[in-house]
């Protein structure tokens, strides 16, 4: 059994991770400032005994008695709603967040596993990208406040592992949904979930032609416990590498529905990357990882998931 810091415990990704963690025996300590976690997320496991919760802002000085084996850095404002809306406090979690993190970490002698992103690569000139690829960013750009983060992120993991001989792991995560993603969490298949069950046009931007490649949650957490098991501390791609048109994402959604929502299309956002597919040559060699759950499973039970929360939800949502 190991006992592990959970950071972002009530979001999406880290409200799944902490349910497994506890399933695999561990003691599991989470926090979280509750931006865009939600309490909801860890109440069928918060009363568990090999759990606790504090609601705490990680970029702030970080207290945890007693020993720890892990520290996983999950805090982060994903979406690109909320990050655009919060662009300072994205920056800061990412950055300061992950300083403070990795400082637990020392202290504790502890394992370190920082949550990066496929936004490192930004709007990518090579299809489908490996670790190897360097990145297409903007510095100053709509979407750096994430990137730049994730990317300094990083730095700082590379340089605790250099300087302070940190055993860590860098997992750069692509698309992820499923259950427990914020129905006004902005991104595209909880959006366009929300629109087809309430029989609202779909919100297709630009023409649709773009692509994503989506992980359902649970491969994505079978995934970090492979990484968090294996000997690597290189960045590792963890995503699933079936990609897709924005439009034809948006007509599986309407059939799976079974909706006669229409589709509308709206202004491509700006810097809004065009394809993202992730290479995971490494992660089947080098942790033993691939997704098993497709996207038509992964999106059934996604919509089962958001339409039992919609009817248990306000009109406004
Ligand atoms: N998107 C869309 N309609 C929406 C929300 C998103 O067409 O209502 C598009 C968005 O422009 C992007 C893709 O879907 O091309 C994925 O967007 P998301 O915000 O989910 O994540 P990203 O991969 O851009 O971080």
């Amino acid at each position: 059994m190991s006992r592990i810091l959970v950071t972002g415990g009530s979001g999406f990704l880290g409200s799944h991770l902490c349910e497994s963690l506890l399933e695999d025996g561990h003691e599991v300590i989470a926090m979280d400032n509750n931006v865009s976690g939600q309490t909801e997320n860890i109440e069928d496991f918060v009363y568990h005994d090999r759990f606790s919760f504090f609601e705490h802002d990680v970029t702030e000085f970080i207290h945890v008695s007693g020993d720890l084996d892990w520290v996983m850095h999950l805090a982060s404002l994903a979406s690109p709603m909320f990050y655009s809306g919060h662009p300072i406090k994205t920056l800061k979690v990412g950055a300061l967040g992950t300083h403070k993190t990795l400082g637990v970490a020392k202290n504790k002698g502890a394992g370190y596993f920082f949550s990066s992103t496929s936004e490192v690569y930004g709007d990518p000139e090579v299809n489908p990208q490996p670790e190897s690829y360097r990145g297409n960013v903007d510095s100053y750009g709509p979407r750096s406040c994430y990137d730049e983060s994730k990317r300094y992120g990083e730095s700082m993991v590379r340089s605790y592992r250099d300087q302070h001989d940190i055993n860590v792991r860098v997992a750069r995560i692509f698309n992820t949904y499923g259950p427990r993603m914020r129905l006004d969490d902005g991104r595209v298949i909880p959006t366009f979930i929300r629109q087809a069950l309430r029989g609202n046009e779909l919100t297709v931007y630009g023409d649709g032609s773009q692509t994503r490649s989506f992980c359902y949650v649970d491969d994505l957490i079978d995934g970090f416990i492979h990484l968090l098991n294996s000997p690597v501390q290189e960045p590792v791609n963890l995503g699933n590498p079936d990609e897709r048109s924005i439009l034809e994402l948006a007509e599986l959604v309407i059939e799976l529905t079974d909706s006669s929502s229409d589709i509308t299309f709206e202004p491509l956002p700006p810097q809004d990357p065009q394809v993202r597919r992730p290479d995971i040559s490494k992660a089947k060699t080098e942790i033993g990882w691939e997704p098993k759950i497709d996207l038509r499973e992964g999106l059934k039970r996604s919509i089962d998931h958001f339409r039992e929360q919609l009817e248990s939800t306000s009109e406004t949502v």
